[in-house]
């Protein structure tokens, strides 16, 4: 079986292009698999920021995206999975669980995107203010509450691992036992964990999570796959093959596929040096 990309992004969230337009890509790229995962955001906050980047951007419901989408997937050339990206929030899961229990999908991705109210990855504008010790805080907070969302069972894969390094703003202080705590979590949950390439085009230029917590997760028997966490057409295998590269570097043979909430094992496809790195 050849790669899947299960972490994209449309219009229907902070994605700049329709669902049909990202199958297409998909087609183009001779994925295996297609996975649309917008963004869900339950914000406990008052975050028109939120509102912004979360479906129902358009004022429609999440079930008129889900629809769409199994609508493109009739005619498409490849297998779609219908997804979201799901926050955790401690006040808002819950609720969460309640909604994602009535969707019908075939797999959710878990992401911290904010330590309390403030927006982890959004700007690197929120972060410049910061002093050492908040900007420790920060990824201690965030460390928690992957542990979280790893232990409240939502969730089937965790989404971008050590996000907070994406602006390169790093804690002062060793944060490690936040960090196996986490992964911990991760490793008793049964949960899958992304490598996630997109990091590789922003300021920490470096995929999410790092080699170093690929080894751990590894050394855990975390499960993986890879993620393009794609927001246009040309970014849905973005680097696929250095990502491919990560994981067997850091122990890993095998990669997992999502159908119905039910995750099953195959290999990592051999790639050529140039196939699947879109950019
Ligand atoms: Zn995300
Ligand atoms: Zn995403």
């Amino acid at each position: 079986m050849g790669f899947v990309s299960y972490h994209c992004h449309s219009v229907w969230s902070d994605g700049r292009a329709s669902i049909e337009a990202m199958v297409a890509a998909a087609e183009t790229a001779a994925l295996a698999e297609f996975g649309l995962s917008d963004h869900l955001v339950l914000t406990p906050y008052d975050d028109s920021n939120a509102l912004e980047w979360s479906m129902p951007r358009n004022g429609r419901e999440v079930r008129d995206c889900l629809d769409s989408l199994r609508r493109v997937s009739e005619g498409a050339a490849l297998p779609v999975r219908v997804g979201v990206e799901a926050d955790y929030f401690p006040e808002t899961w819950r609720e969460l669980g309640r909604l994602l229990d009535d969707l019908d999908l075939d797999f959710v991705i878990g992401s911290v995107h904010y330590a309390d109210r403030f927006p982890i990855d959004c700007s690197a504008r929120f972060w410049a203010p910061l002093s050492g010790e908040q900007v420790t805080a920060v990824h201690r907070l965030y460390w928690q509450r992957v542990r979280e969302l790893a232990e409240c069972g939502l969730f089937d894969i965790v989404g971008h691992l050590d996000l907070p390094k994406k602006f390169g703003y790093a804690p002062e202080t060793d944060l490690s036992a936040s960090v196996d705590a986490a992964l911990d979590a991760v490793a008793a949950s049964g949960m899958t964990m992304e490598l996630n390439t997109a990091g590789w085009d922003k300021p920490c230029a470096e995929a999410y999570p790092s080699i170093g917590l690929l080894r751990a997760a590894c050394a855990r028997g975390i499960p993986v796959l890879l993620s393009a966490d794609a927001h246009a057409p040309g970014e849905v295998a973005r680097h696929y093959a250095r990502g491919a590269a990560w994981l067997r570097q850091a122990g890993y043979t095998e990669m997992r596929v999502f159908r119905n909430r039910v995750a099953s094992t195959v290999r990592i496809p051999d790639v050529g040096k140039d196939d699947h790195d879109a950019s």
